[in-house]
């Protein structure tokens, strides 16, 4: 039981309320001005959000790409330094790296994640005796760490638009779309082994990493669980796509595939005004990564349309340079306001555009993972997270401020505690397996070190 000196519910904010879980649903919500023994006691109750967007192994490489070397310096040249780090990685070294991720997203104030999957196989491209070992892996981090997890192993056919072969660096994410349903499978067995909250979905990596009958092959096997895909994070993609389909990459996607609320396009960055509508119109979640977008210089989603349509948006950290969920959402709201030379800019019509970021990011993130959570109602998954509203940079602050000072003013070290599914990881700020998963950490680390 967990009793919250106040938390806002999906018919808002409410006073003294206890809260029931059960099977890691939320089974009862109820007024109690007191604790009884044994209730986890909280300040500040908040639904949990879904992190949407994750390539865990690339957390291990945050700091090693920021010394400029002229002339060099842009997404693709980021890219082929990613691609010879990840070259190197062992399994052990990957499940080490996902585990510290998971503990480091649950810290900041997430319950689940959707990990975009992409290396497969082994150095040079020979598959694992177990095909979906690496994904097996990545589970066995999120069991460890008990993050609600959305796996989302990704089809990746070609090196560019128009049907490339693959070049060297790619060789560990190699699937025709047969062998993909087969690690998708290998996948899904590996559900048994994590609590019933997790989720298989599948990721067409992007329009220049598949073709059109490819794509529709892939989604014809595939009936259950969110489909996610890198949609225009680069002008030179959305050039690549024209020149190949004849259309832009939103545009051809939106004309050819059945995109609906099940559907998450990730990057949505480079769109025209009637992109921008049509997806929102669409349905699908707009998964937005502001962090890794800044840092890799992608540009600016355009926010104000996509709301104005009524557009389902969530976040993800992505490359995972920096974990902070508070970041990462006035990093979505700073870029709108850098562009437009405007403040507050991401509400429609009036209101608080924390508020705005976090209960949309909240319901956006667990529709694009799957996830039958985004608010604290009865019969919800108990995705939740306790913040400390008396820290010094919240306790000035009406209740109806919380959301804007935990976007704009705090850290995300005003998180005490977080439930995933009911599952009680982080509590008094820490999460519970955090010693033993640093410690693997360190030594995976190091050791990849050495093999540089
Ligand atoms: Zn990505």
């Amino acid at each position: 039981m967990i009793h919250a000196r106040q938390a806002l519910l999906a018919s808002g904010w409410a006073q003294d309320v206890r809260i029931t879980v059960n099977k890691g649903r939320i089974e009862q919500i109820a007024p109690a001005t007191a604790a009884q023994p044994g209730d986890s006691r909280v300040d500040t109750l908040l639904p949990a959000l879904g992190n949407l967007h994750s390539h865990t192994f690339q957390r291990a490489m945050a700091g090693m790409t920021e010394t400029r070397k002229a002339g060099r310096d842009s997404f693709w040249t980021w890219r082929e330094l990613m691609y010879r780090f990840m070259d190197r990685l062992t399994a052990d070294q990957i499940e080490a790296i996902a585990a510290l991720v998971f503990v480091e997203m649950q810290e900041a104030g997430y319950a689940s994640v959707g990990e975009f999957h992409y290396v497969h196989h082994q150095r040079g491209g020979a598959p694992y005796d177990t095909l979906a070992e690496l994904s097996l892996r990545v589970m066995a981090a999120a069991k460890e760490t008990g993050i609600g997890l959305t796996h989302l192993p990704v089809l990746y056919t070609y090196g560019g638009a128009g049907q490339l072969p693959l070049s060297e660096g790619q060789m560990r994410f190699g699937n025709e779309v047969d062998r993909f349903a087969d690690l998708v499978q290998g996948a899904r067995a590996g559900l048994s082994e994590l609590s019933d909250d997790a989720r298989v979905g599948i990721a067409p990596h992007s329009l220049r990493a598949t073709s059109p009958g490819d794509l529709s092959s892939a989604l014809a096997l595939h009936d259950d669980g969110p489909v996610h895909i890198h949609i225009a994070e680069q002008p030179k993609e959305v050039e690549d796509i024209r020149n190949w389909l004849g259309a832009r990459p939103v545009e051809w996607l939106l004309d050819k595939a059945p995109v609906n609320d099940g559907w998450c396009l990730i990057h949505a960055t480079h769109m025209t005004k009637e992109e921008t509508t049509a997806m929102a119109r669409s349905g699908a979640v707009a998964g937005l990564c502001p962090i890794t977008e800044a840092n890799l210089g992608d540009g600016p989603f355009n926010g104000p349309t996509f709301l104005e349509t009524g557009g389902n948006f969530g976040v993800g950290s992505d490359s995972n340079i920096n974990i902070s969920l508070t970041e990462e959402l006035r990093t979505l709201e700073y870029s709108q306001r850098l562009r437009d030379l405007s403040r507050n800019v991401m509400v429609v019509g009036e209101g608080s555009v924390g508020a705005t970021l976090y209960t949309g990011a909240a319901r956006g993130g667990a529709q694009a993972l799957g996830r039958d959570a985004g608010e604290i109602a009865q019969g919800r998954l108990a995705d939740l997270v306790a913040i400390d509203s008396t820290d010094a940079t919240l306790c000035a602050l009406t209740v109806d401020q919380i959301l804007d000072g935990l976007t704009f003013a705090a850290k995300d070290t005003v998180v005490t505690d977080v439930w995933s599914a009911g599952r009680h990881n982080v509590t008094g700020g820490q999460h519970i397996a955090r010693d033993a998963v640093v410690t693997r950490y360190r030594r995976a680390v190091a050791d990849l070190l050495a093999s540089l």
